[in-house]
């Protein structure tokens, strides 16, 4: 297949290009490359991509939420299934920069569910968050639950794109998946997350700033986990049945967790940290951030029988390659 990939040099499209590309997709990418965090990053990235796997990858550096830049980029460009993970990401910068969220994930997100319909794409996968579910307090958090009390503009962009989507679907008939992804972390990950801070401080022998004084718990998901969830179920349309899909629609919409399904104390992450960095952490307690929530838990039954979605990867094993990978990116430039 010929597959969009947005965001793709962004920390989960990366990988996920780079794994279809593996499998023999054809792989167009877009990305508007901004600066929410360092852009050399995302430009390795595009050039790790570009090394590995030649002219099955095809780049555009352009921004989705400009329409007219799209079509123009695509217009003679098949596509028969979009991966879209392309967003303003981040819960604490949504306080600061609310328009970067609209554009992104309203706007942005309207352009590929339009692109989706232009095109009759097999599938459009999509990226929610975890977040949707807001300051529930029922642990571990299952699709069904309600997820209509966000504690973030990030949050509530991402359930309306959930809406927005499971609409298209029902009008339009376009097989879709939405996923809420839970706290990703791996090779190549977002220095704005706490693994990465607390690495490059811990190495600096800075202390870490930890929020709710450390009373936080985090279902932490290692990203070879999350591509292979999120291949799964690109290979796994939902069938246009009629028949109830997991988050409670009968148009092909569905809607996934996927997570560890092993919420982790933040104390104990730092613990991990210290093991595989051969260093101790000082550490600042502050109070809870605006936004932030307790506690994180993916119920994941419905994508296990769905698609037999299993994580593999806990964060005792997945800690030190992301050490190992942080140690020698930064070695080399
Ligand atoms: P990321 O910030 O590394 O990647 C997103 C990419 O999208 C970036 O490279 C950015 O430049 C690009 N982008 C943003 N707006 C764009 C636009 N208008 N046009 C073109 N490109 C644009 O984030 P990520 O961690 O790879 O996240 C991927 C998706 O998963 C996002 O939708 C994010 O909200 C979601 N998500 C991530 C996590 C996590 O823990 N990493 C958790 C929950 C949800």
């Amino acid at each position: 297949m010929t597959i969009l990939v947005t965001g793709a040099a962004g920390f989960i499209g990366m990988h996920v290009a780079d794994r279809l590309l593996a499998q023999g997709h054809a792989v167009v990418g877009i990305d508007n490359m901004n600066d929410y965090y360092p852009v050399s990053l995302k430009r390795d990235r595009i050039a790790q991509l570009q090394a590995a796997h030649g002219r099955l990858f095809t780049f555009h550096e352009l921004d989705f939420a400009d329409l007219d830049a799209l079509h123009a980029a695509l217009a003679d460009q098949v596509i028969e299934a979009i991966v879209h993970l392309g967003a303003q990401a981040g819960v604490r910068y949504s306080l600061i920069n609310p328009h970067a969220y609209v554009r992104s994930n309203l706007a942005g997100h309207v352009n590929m569910l339009e692109l989706a319909r232009e095109r009759r794409v097999r599938h459009l996968v999509y990226a929610s968050s975890s977040s949707v579910y807001g300051g529930n307090d029922m642990l571990p958090f299952r699709v069904e639950d309600r997820a209509d009390h966000p504690v973030s503009l990030y949050a509530a962009t991402k359930r309306a794109d959930e809406l927005m989507s499971e609409t298209y679907a029902h009008l339009f008939r376009i097989p879709m998946t939405g996923l809420r992804f839970f706290t990703v972390y791996g090779p190549w990950g977002r220095p704005d997350m706490a693994m990465w801070i607390f690495t490059a401080k811990i190495l600096a022998g800075e202390p870490i700033p930890v929020f709710n004084h450390g009373r936080m718990q985090r279902d932490f998901t290692y990203i070879d986990d999350i591509v292979a969830g999120i291949v799964g179920c690109l290979d796994h349309p939902p069938a246009d049945d009629g028949a109830i899909k997991a988050g409670g629609s009968r148009a092909p919409h569905r809607l996934y967790n996927i997570g560890n399904n092993r919420p982790e104390e933040l104390m104990h992450l730092i613990a991990v940290l210290e093991d595989a960095l051969g260093k101790k952490a000082a550490i600042d307690f502050q109070p809870m951030q605006p936004g932030d929530v307790h506690a994180t838990y993916a119920d994941i039954s419905a994508i296990s029988q769905d698609i037999g979605f299993a994580p593999t990867t806990g964060i005792e094993s997945g800690v030190p390659r992301f050490v190992q990978w942080y140690r020698t990116y930064h070695a080399e430039r």
